[in-house]
């Protein structure tokens, strides 16, 4: 009978979330406190009305209602509930002084782990109410205890007591259980639903900044050509502020480069490339670059593996990834890269000894324009990622301040046999160490 009852209130505590999710689905319940207060008012309200009575004790999930308008809503949301419980209670008489004392004790634990809530994770605040929900059982026990020492229960009476508070306490909490579950995926579709109109919105503002570099490129171009013109003329002063303003151009026309290859990577000729050798003309590529820098670069390959895909924009993409690696790195330093393949994947390890990153700056990284360097764009790992994402591809990064940084991006690749393997190229002055 008891079990019964309770299951009753068990529909009645997740009732709030049904309408809440049927009516108000895109009303966040963290930040309309009343909203909630009133639901979880109706919830006490209804639970109370339908309590199972027996011995002069009512047994009900009262206390479902008040974890969850502390926790989710707030004091208010809480402080609403509480007076709701209250008032009703009075109504019903009985042992009001129990009914009371048992309504302020069951506020204590939700009320303290209300401000920390919202800073939790989702799986995290379904743990804590769990857990949050348990007290009211403990304080419901505790209140029973005394009132059988009290009154002198009989044995028999004690027995059917503490059966009671077994039921009673797996139900309250299977119930504050599930309405959180329901809560937090409510949560959860409504963060989605934000993220989308974001994502929308950057979408609208990324393709108008496409058009918008695409129309400069053009001019950019004309007056390009004309001061290359005039610099191979110019023999006076000028001479040296023609340089200066051609190498800017070039730095403004290349960052628009980026930029419109980042909103639209453009997936010219498609075809098989050989992974490795792709690598070793990325490799010749920076070699100078990486000279310069005082970097030594070694590279691992495995050869006869081809991806589909555009080679000038994977070319792009790993020359980003590598350029990036060597700029990290200090004089002395090395960067590596391996190639390998598993199955239909390839595997692409650019791991350098540079200065690294933090978890924060690795939050930050690929996010358009983040830049830490002086003559930085920001665009370089953005493109990176856009281009291997586009070709059905992964790329992760793991990095350590001051040790380094290690960027995996993993292809979809097949192996042929070496019948149709390209001829070899040799790479004169880099260290191969062929897997
Ligand atoms: P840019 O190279 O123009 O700064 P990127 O998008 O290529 O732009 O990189 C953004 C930032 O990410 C860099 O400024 C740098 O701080 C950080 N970064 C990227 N790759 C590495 C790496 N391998 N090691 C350390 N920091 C890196
Ligand atoms: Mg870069």
């Amino acid at each position: 009978m008891l079990a019964e009852k309770l299951l009753l209130n068990v529909l009645i505590i997740l009732m709030p979330v049904f309408i809440q999710s049927l009516f108000f689905e895109n009303k966040n319940i963290r930040k309309s406190p009343y909203l909630c207060g009133v639901f979880q008012s109706i919830s006490v309200f209804l639970s109370l009305v339908f309590s199972y009575e027996e011995g002069g004790l009512f047994w009900d999930l009262r206390y479902v209602p008040l974890v969850l308008a502390f926790l989710y809503g707030g004091p208010i949301a809480g402080g609403m509930v509480l007076v709701s419980y209250l008032a009703t209670r009075s109504f019903m008489g009985g042992d009001l002084l129990l009914g009371y004392a048992s309504g302020f004790l069951a506020t204590i634990v939700p009320s303290l782990f209300m401000k920390k809530f919202w800073k939790f994770d989702a799986k995290k605040r379904i743990r804590t109410a769990v857990f949050v929900g348990f007290w009211p059982t403990f304080v419901m026990l505790v209140i029973l205890v005394a009132n059988i020492i009290i009154n002198e229960a009989t044995a028999e009476d004690t027995n059917r007591i503490m059966m009671n508070v077994a039921i009673f306490g797996a139900i309250q909490v299977f119930a504050v259980w599930v309405a959180v579950i329901l809560n937090e995926s409510l949560i959860e579709k409504e963060m989605m639903r934000k993220e989308i109109l974001r994502a929308e919105k950057l979408n609208t503002l990324g393709e108008l900044a496409a058009s918008i570099a695409h129309e400069i490129r053009n001019p950019l171009t004309v007056v390009k050509g004309f001061l290359q013109m005039m610099h191979k003329q110019e023999k006076g002063d000028n001479y040296y502020y023609l340089s200066l303003v051609l190498t800017e151009l070039g730095r403004a026309e290349s960052i628009i480069n980026d930029y419109l290859n980042f909103a639209k990577p453009q997936f010219e000729k498609l075809e098989d490339a050989e992974l490795a050798k792709l690598l070793t003309e990325v490799t010749l590529l920076l070699e100078a670059f990486a000279a310069k820098e005082g970097v030594q670069v070694n590279v691992q390959l495995e050869w006869g593996v081809y991806v589909k895909t555009d080679r000038n924009q994977l070319k792009q993409a790993l020359v980003n990834i590598i350029k990036n690696g060597i700029e990290a790195t200090d004089e002395g330093g090395e960067v590596v890269i391996s190639q390998a393949s598993a199955g239909d994947y390839s595997y692409i390890v650019v791991s350098d000894t540079g200065k690294g990153m933090d978890s924060e700056q690795l939050a930050r990284l690929g996010t358009l324009f983040y830049t830490t360097k002086d003559k930085g764009t920001g665009l370089g790992t953005s493109v990176s990622i856009k281009i291997i994402e586009a070709m059905g591809g992964t790329i992760s990064y793991k990095s350590e301040p001051g040790v380094g940084t290690e960027v995996t991006v993993i292809l979809p690749s097949k192996k042929k046999t070496p019948t149709e393997e390209e001829p070899r190229i040799d790479l004169p002055e880099i260290i191969v160490k062929e897997a």
